[in-house]
């Protein structure tokens, strides 16, 4: 466990804001809520940092570079460099993940420190609106409470986590040597990006889904292109079939699905989600409504006990830590007696850093169909840009989703090399209506792909052939 700054509680002391969990949500809430003048503590039961920081986005996303580069190294000869020897290292990967994990915990806990939030380990137990139990000490709050307590990966009670064969994304990002052969159950972003790690070192990569297609959460040509760039990786993938049994046999197990077919493998990868998570005391002393396992808020974060708020994953909502970001800000705000509503969810950004990437913000063209929105969509792509073509990405395109009544936009939908850092720009489209003229995008860079579909969605692609007449 982290060193980390240790409140030695030898009575009852009295803070603003008590906040449970240090992770994106937690410790976001907790170092706005001192910005604005509140004494704050935080309870964390592990690591600073939470999810996220351990066992999510950071270390997935480490491993995810090196695989990169490995099959970047891989490729060179394409770019006219000779490279011989290409192989992965993957006790270096794995020390180097561990080291960028290990120096962000070590800042984050400086960041609180250096915000005089106060920091508790130990499980904290809320025994009424204004206590909190850490262990044997207790907290007085003033003003109110924050809950962050996070979530866990989903176990599939058939055949349960074991730790060692049948494993979560936890075990996974930090397995001992690069497996044989791996059968990931789950076809999300997790199980996506996890095996897009392992079959890159090396592992024989089977995805099984249960349903038609893998990233069902978005636009089917998006998991359409995934799909043929993981099978180009090696990965094979089984949609529509879902796993009904998993044998343990020494060190492999024997996985069979509905169809009868059966496979084997070194290491199953369980990767059906994430179930919101909190102190099961917390719910009952205070009374705390429920939506299903996760903890029952409106759209102030507040619940249903006046004063006690929750945020992240254990509201259930975006399961992101840029989501927890989001309640975070409103939570902050409102225990401190404002009276802040969090913004549109379809406003935060989705992200998958499979190879190639995923990232889209607002609608999809399958909920526009839903809604009964006719739209207009424009489209990018990267074989068409400059910047792709020269560093030889050039697999993806990006979709604008105009609405045709009012022209404004909708949707962003994108996939390719890196297409997650213009996220946030993309965002920034939403709602707006015919402005691309003023941007200036430079040239050559990968952004352009979003102009040429922004301009797209409008007829006015310059680098595209004139589209039918009723574009505008
Ligand atoms: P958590 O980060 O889970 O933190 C909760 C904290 O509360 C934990 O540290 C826990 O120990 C503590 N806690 C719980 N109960 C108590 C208690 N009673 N007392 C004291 N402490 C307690 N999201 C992204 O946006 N981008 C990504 O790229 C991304 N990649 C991911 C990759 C993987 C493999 C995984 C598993 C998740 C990923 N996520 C990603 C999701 C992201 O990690 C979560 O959405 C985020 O961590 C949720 O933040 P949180 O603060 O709500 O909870």
């Amino acid at each position: 466990m982290t060193k980390m700054y240790l409140g030695v509680l030898k009575m009852a002391e009295t803070f603003d804001v008590v906040v449970i969990g240090s992770g994106p949500g937690g410790y976001y809430a907790a170092i706005r809520c001192a910005q604005k003048g509140a004494t704050v503590a935080v309870v964390e039961k592990a690591e600073i940092g939470g999810t996220c920081l351990n066992r999510g986005c950071i270390p997935s996303k480490a491993l995810l570079a090196s695989a990169e580069v490995l099959l970047q190294a891989k490729n060179a000869g394409t770019m006219g460099i000779d490279v011989a020897g290409v192989s992965p290292n993957w006790a270096k990967m794995q020390q180097r993940k561990e080291a960028i994990v290990g120096g962000f915990r070590k800042g984050l806990t400086g960041l609180l420190q250096a915000n005089k939030v106060k920091v508790f380990a130990g499980t904290a137990t809320v025994t009424s609106p204004k206590t909190v139990v850490v262990e044997s000490a207790e907290i007085i709050i003033s003003k109110g409470i924050i809950i962050a307590t996070g979530s866990v990966p989903v176990e599939i009670p058939a055949f349960p986590f074991n730790g060692q064969i049948i494993i979560s994304s936890t075990e996974a990002l930090s397995l001992q040597a690069v497996p044989r052969s791996m059968v990931v159950i789950g076809g999300g972003i997790i199980g996506c990006e996890l095996a897009c790690v392992y079959a890159a070192v090396g592992t024989k990569v089977t995805i099984v889904e249960a349903l038609e297609r893998i990233i069902n959460t978005e636009d089917k040509w998006v998991s359409q292109v995934l799909e043929r760039e993981l099978k180009k990786l090696g990965i094979d993938i089984l949609t529509n079939q879902k796993v009904t049994s998993v044998n343990v046999a020494g060190d492999t197990a024997k996985i069979t699905l509905q169809s009868g077919q059966a496979l084997e493998a070194e290491k199953v990868l369980v990767a059906v989600g994430r179930k919101a998570t909190c102190d099961k005391q917390t719910i009952d002393k205070l009374g705390l409504q429920m939506n299903g396992a996760a903890l029952k808020v409106n759209e102030k974060m507040q619940t249903n006990v006046a004063g006690v708020y929750a945020i992240g994953d254990a509201v259930g909502t975006t399961y992101l830590a840029h989501g927890g970001f989001a309640e975070a800000e409103v939570a902050a705000e409102n225990v401190l007696g404002g009276n802040a509503k969090i913004a549109d969810y379809s406003l935060i950004p989705r992200a998958v850093y499979t190879f190639p990437e995923i990232a889209s913000v607002g609608k999809t063209e399958d909920g526009c169909a839903k809604e009964g929105i006719e739209v207009i969509v424009g489209r990018g792509f990267f074989k068409a840009n400059g910047r792709s073509v020269a560093h030889n990405e050039t697999t993806g395109e990006i979709r604008v989703i105009r609405d045709k009544a009012t022209d404004k936009i909708l949707g962003v939908a994108m996939v390719g090399a890196g297409v997650t850092e213009l996220a946030a720009g993309a965002r920034l489209l939403i709602g707006s209506s015919e402005k691309f003229h003023d941007v200036s995008f430079p040239h050559p860079t990968v952004s352009e792909v979003l102009k040429e579909a922004w301009e797209d969605a409008f007829g006015m692609s310059v680098h595209q052939p004139p589209r039918a007449a009723d574009r505008r």
